[in-house]
């Protein structure tokens, strides 16, 4: 099917054995769909973006909750050649501006409630096509429902553009990732393949799909192998265990696990299922430990990002080591790197992450001097991430070069500090930063979680540090709060709190 459009091609050729298999079931309204009948709207959508006029790489912007209906308009904008660009639930309308004013989208979908404040945003913008999913009055979902099934794809090859990703901006404005067929389509067969995604899963599907974890590895893999997903609209530790006995797999992000964790019945829920996958954030090695302990699974860890998609995975045989994030996938090539000279350093020395391979993305839309910054000439893009290559070849992630901490001339790196704060009793969770410090540049302040009824101190934190860390590296200042500020991902904002924190050292 669709043979001239590659992304499609690949992701519906199991649809093309087994049309009759079910692609979906959506937890909360019980709405079963085949991949048969996924693909059917998909090409009804398809048809109705071309009558709106959509051309070859005319990007069509969505901001929407999750729904079946914003997958079809996935397929169907792939399908019809244009690009697809979702954005986070979570922006608001002064932020859409700028994304819509720089992404120049054809048409721009979002949510029936949001039409009227977000027109008038879009005609800013000027962006002809303003439209929403599933309400009445000439919206796509009616303008689908009107056409005849049948739809030839639009030829696409590998190297065209398929979509672009906002990355999540916690330096400065947010740059669009142009992610080609050939990326997508390539990354998603791999992970396919190494985790052994057959049609016989039943996936857990909790995760936004505006994100690439939701969207890309999440939806894509479900397509290729034939298999199905429970669909929820959002993430919800009672649903997620209620739907678990059916399912055979689950994606998340390292607040699934942990919230999970805190609901009884979950060793017995599990017992169906075969693969845990966590990713987009840390996983705490604590957390790793109490879900074996609670259901006899490890749960397997891979880095990726929206730049790249997936590019390193813990193994679906070996040992899932955990606070590492595994090995390169198979394609793809990983290298530590002098953030200063771009020399290849040795194994067990902490530098900057690079990545090769067909996964990496084709540079950031519009912006070429930041591209030609990222993106190397030889093909490896720097990814701002620190991390070393442990001596069995494990993948380890030390925090965003950003996060580094200098102090007094001294590297810090945060995830050293935090591993040794979370290690000592009474301590849930912790985040490392710099604010400025007069004499030192920068100095270290930890944001402290702690369980409850704990009774602990700074001085309690400094003492358990004291043997373990040289004193450069050790807190000039303890916060305890009651939970860290994370985005909708899981991720911790450490940007808010250095902003928070500023002036705490001065
Ligand atoms: P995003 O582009 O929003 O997906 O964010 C990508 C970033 O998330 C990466 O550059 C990493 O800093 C971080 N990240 C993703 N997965 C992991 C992981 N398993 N462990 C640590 N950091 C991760």
């Amino acid at each position: 099917m669709y043979k001239q459009n590659h992304l499609a091609a690949k992701l519906a050729a199991a649809a093309d054995t087994m049309p009759d298999a079910l692609f979906l079931e959506d937890h909360t309204t019980g709405v079963r769909l085949t991949h048969g009948q996924l693909w059917a709207k998909a090409e009804q959508m398809a048809a109705a973006l071309v009558r709106l006029g959509l051309k070859t790489g005319d990007r069509v912007a969505v901001q929407a909750d999750k729904s079946v209906a914003m997958l079809e308009l996935y397929l169907g904008v792939v399908l019809a050649g244009g690009v697809f660009l979702p954005l986070n639930t979570a922006y608001v309308a002064g932020e859409l501006a700028y994304f819509l004013g720089d992404a120049k989208p054809h048409i721009f979908v979002c949510d029936p409630a949001n039409l009227a404040d977000l027109r008038v945003v879009a005609d800013g913008a000027g962006v002809g096509h303003v439209l929403t999913l599933g309400a009445a009055g000439g919206t796509l979902v009616d303008a689908q429902n009107y056409e005849s099934a049948g739809f030839d794809a639009v030829t696409r090859s590998a190297e065209d553009l398929g979509a672009i990703l906002y990355t999540s901006g916690t330096t400065g404005r947010s740059k669009g990732a142009m992610l080609s067929h050939g990326a997508l389509a390539s990354n998603s067969e791999v992970l396919k393949n190494y985790w052994r995604f057959t049609a016989d899963d039943v996936l857990i599907h909790a995760l936004p799909i505006y994100h690439t974890h939701g969207l890309f590895v999440a939806t894509n893999i479900t397509l290729m192998a034939g298999a199905s997903c429970i669909f929820m609209s959002k993430f919800n530790a009672q649903d997620v265990l209620s739907a678990m006995p059916r399912a055979t797999s689950m994606m998340g992000v390292p607040t699934f696990y942990v919230r999970l964790l805190g609901e009884g019945g979950l060793g017995r829920a599990s017992k169906n299922m075969r693969l845990f996958i966590s990713g987009s954030a840390p996983l705490l090695s604590e957390t790793h430990d109490q879900w074996r302990a609670a259901t006899g699974h490890d749960i397997l860890e891979r880095y990726g990002m929206t730049e790249t998609n997936m590019n390193t995975s813990n193994p679906y045989d070996g040992e899932r080591r955990p606070g590492t994030v595994g090995f390169p996938l198979p394609g793809i090539q990983v290298k530590i790197c002098a953030a200063t000279t771009g020399e290849t350093l040795p194994d067990g020395e902490i530098g900057v992450l690079e990545v090769r391979g067909p996964n990496v993305f084709l540079g950031y839309w519009q912006m070429p001097e930041k591209t030609a910054e990222e993106l190397r000439d030889d093909g490896f893009f720097i990814t701002g991430d620190l991390a070393k290559i442990d001596a069995d070849g494990y993948v380890h992630i030390v925090g965003r070069g950003k996060d580094l901490i200098i102090t007094g001339g001294f590297n810090v790196y945060p995830k050293e500090v935090e591993g040794a704060i979370d290690a000592l009793p009474g301590v849930v969770e912790s985040a490392v930063i710099g604010v400025k410090h007069a004499d030192f540049g920068e100095g270290v302040v930890a944001i402290v979680v702690l369980e409850a009824g704990a009774n602990i101190t700074q001085s309690d934190v400094l003492a358990g540090l004291a043997g373990q860390l040289a004193k450069f590296k050790q807190p000039k200042r303890v916060i305890f709060v009651d939970a860290l500020v994370r985005n909708t991902m899981g991720k911790v904002q450490k940007n808010l709190m250095r902003a928070e924190y500023v002036d705490i050292l001065s």
